[in-house]
């Protein structure tokens, strides 16, 4: 079974990050930004302060990791399109923006949790839900929508919080 790709390839994606997320003036951030509004820092699909982030009051930039949910967006998804070309893909890019980095979040949660100790029990239900998420590997926007709206997530969700329950040290 081949795995999901959590490693981000900008230059493959379509700066989505850099378009459709908000963010607000403070120490991560120089300036307010809508989502859905380009950053004023964006030349096409790159960032013009790219070399200088941190320096320039954008650390947030730095740290966000995108999970590799960009480049599949655009590439498996939306067929190479940019919104740059058609300002009508801003809002379906948007919402499978946002269902496809949960997708990525939750393998990489899942991914994760192989590290601590397992229950035979919980080391099956994690391979059971990382099989269900790698199933969708050629993902639709309609496919994203399901998976978003669907049992799956709160599966993981419930998964994830039943280990860091069993595992909180006892007081
Ligand atoms: S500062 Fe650069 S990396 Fe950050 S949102 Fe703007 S264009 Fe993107």
């Amino acid at each position: 079974m081949a795995e999901l790709d959590l490693t981000p390839n900008c230059k493959d994606c379509a700066a989505l990050c850099c378009v459709l997320l908000p963010f607000d003036a403070g120490e991560a951030f120089g300036f307010d930004k809508a989502g859905g509004e380009p950053c004023r820092h964006l030349s096409g699909h790159a960032c013009a302060i790219h070399a200088g982030l941190a320096a320039a009051g954008f650390g947030g930039c730095v740290r966000y990791d995108c999970l590799g949910a960009g480049q599949r967006v655009v590439q498996e998804v939306f067929a190479g399109k940019s919104w740059r070309d058609d300002a009508s893909l801003l809002a379906p890019m948007d919402a499978a923006f946002r269902a496809m980095r949960r997708l990525h979040e939750d393998h990489a949660l899942l991914t994760s949790a192989a590290r601590l100790p397992l229950l035979a029990a919980e080391e099956v239900e994690r391979q059971r839900l990382l099989t269900l998420l790698n199933i969708r590997q050629t993902p639709t926007e309609a496919g994203l929508v399901a998976f978003e709206t669907g049992p799956l997530p709160r599966a993981v969700k419930a998964f994830i919080a039943g280990l860091k329950a069993r595992l909180r040290p006892h007081r």
